[in-house]
């Protein structure tokens, strides 16, 4: 019989490379569990949506009954916990959102699980996964060239995002060591790629350039990030819920550090190749790179040292940082459609 995946989140952006990846490429049930807030699009699922293993639950991981319903009803084998609040800025100027779903969410979710893995046969019981999704950001920020972050560097979170994503680190953690519930966790670097929400930089800068608006760039546009396609995250996510060791931390990352203006400066490159007539007014695309106030708390550099999971289960990512975005930059001109939805914002119409 075929596995039962259980990915909460799974209208995101990760989430949905994810549900895609399983869909595609294994014979699993997927159950993807979201609330569908402003960053879930099942637009991103159009491909996947009419196949018979792909199940959708519209809800909030902070409704416990709806959770524990959802486990009766599936009887999952593997949780993949994606859901969350993700975005920094959004954090800054509004943290309770984050609080309640990054926290209180997976909590409950972590709770669900646990009641739910105590009542399954012994069977069931040993090859039952919870996989918790996180961030390289909770290790805070680098400030040596060479530092690299390592599956034993100490937490040391600065935006609430971050600290949040922290807070439910140490919580599924901490379900394993008390409770015993069988917990496996990754923290993974910035992730690119096509379904990318229009409010992070990549795309961000995509559609702005596409459209003759400013490029607008925190600070100096020296802050590094180590970059991952997402289609290779979600490989190696499937990889660590399968065969990762119940307890232990996997680092992701693509080996791929950038400054942000940088990012910004290839992407104006592969526009002025891919996209060569610009909108009126513009004669090359960087000339609309602006600088602009540093956002508050704003780490440096983030770089992860991701040759545990290399080592142990084997997984490399696919695509340079070179191939990546050109496939992303060529997805945002052939998908039109997915990304005006959201400027106009009927994509939370699509069900
Ligand atoms: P995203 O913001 O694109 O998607 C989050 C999804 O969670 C959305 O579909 C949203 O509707 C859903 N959601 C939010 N609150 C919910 C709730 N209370 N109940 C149910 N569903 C809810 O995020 P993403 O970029 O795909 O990130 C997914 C996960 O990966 C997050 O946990 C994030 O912390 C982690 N992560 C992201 C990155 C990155 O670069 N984007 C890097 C490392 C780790």
């Amino acid at each position: 019989m075929s596995k039962v995946f259980l990915v909460t989140g799974g209208a995101g952006f990760i989430g949905s490379a994810v549900v895609r990846h399983l869909i595609n490429d294994t014979d699993c049930q997927v159950v993807n569990v979201d609330k569908l807030t402003y960053a879930g699009n099942l637009m991103s699922l159009k491909s996947v949506e009419s196949n018979d293993r792909y199940h959708f639950e519209q809800a909030d991981i902070c409704d416990k009954n709806k959770i524990a319903e959802i486990f009766t009803k599936y009887q999952p084998d593997v949780v993949m916990h994606l859901a969350a609040e993700s975005h920094v800025d959004r954090s800054i100027n509004g943290p309770s959102e984050f609080v309640q779903t990054n926290v209180v969410g997976t909590y409950t979710l972590l709770e669900v699980a646990r009641a739910y893995w105590a009542n399954l046969s012994d069977d069931k019981k040993s090859s039952f996964r919870f996989h918790h999704i996180s961030t390289d950001e909770v290790y805070g920020d680098l400030h040596g060239t060479d530092d690299l972050f390592t599956e034993t560097t100490p937490y040391a979170p600065s935006s609430p995002y971050s600290a949040t994503k922290a807070s439910s680190d140490h919580l599924v953690r901490a379900w394993l060591r008390t409770f015993g519930l069988p917990t496996i966790v990754t923290n993974c670097s910035n992730n690119y790629g096509p379904y990318h929400f229009p409010e992070k930089l990549i795309p961000l800068m995509i559609l702005n350039a596409l459209s003759g608006k400013n490029l607008p760039v925190y600070g100096d546009g020296k802050q590094i990030r180590d970059w991952l396609f997402v289609e290779d995250h979600a490989r190696a996510l499937v990889q660590v819920a399968t065969k990762g060791e119940i307890g232990e931390t996997y680092n992701i990352g693509g080996h791929n550090e950038k400054q942000n203006i940088e990012v910004v400066k290839t992407l104006c490159a592969l526009l002025e190749e891919l996209a060569p007539n610009k909108p009126e007014g513009v004669q090359y695309y960087a000339e609309l790179i602006t600088y602009v106030t540093d956002r508050p708390g704003h780490d440096v550099r983030y770089a992860i040292d991701a040759s545990k999971i290399e080592r142990e289960l084997g997984w490399k990512p696919q695509e340079t940082f070179e191939s990546g975005l050109r496939k992303t930059v060529q997805w945002y001109l052939d998908n039109k459609d997915w990304w005006q939805a959201i400027l106009n914002n009927s994509y939370r119409n699509y069900r």
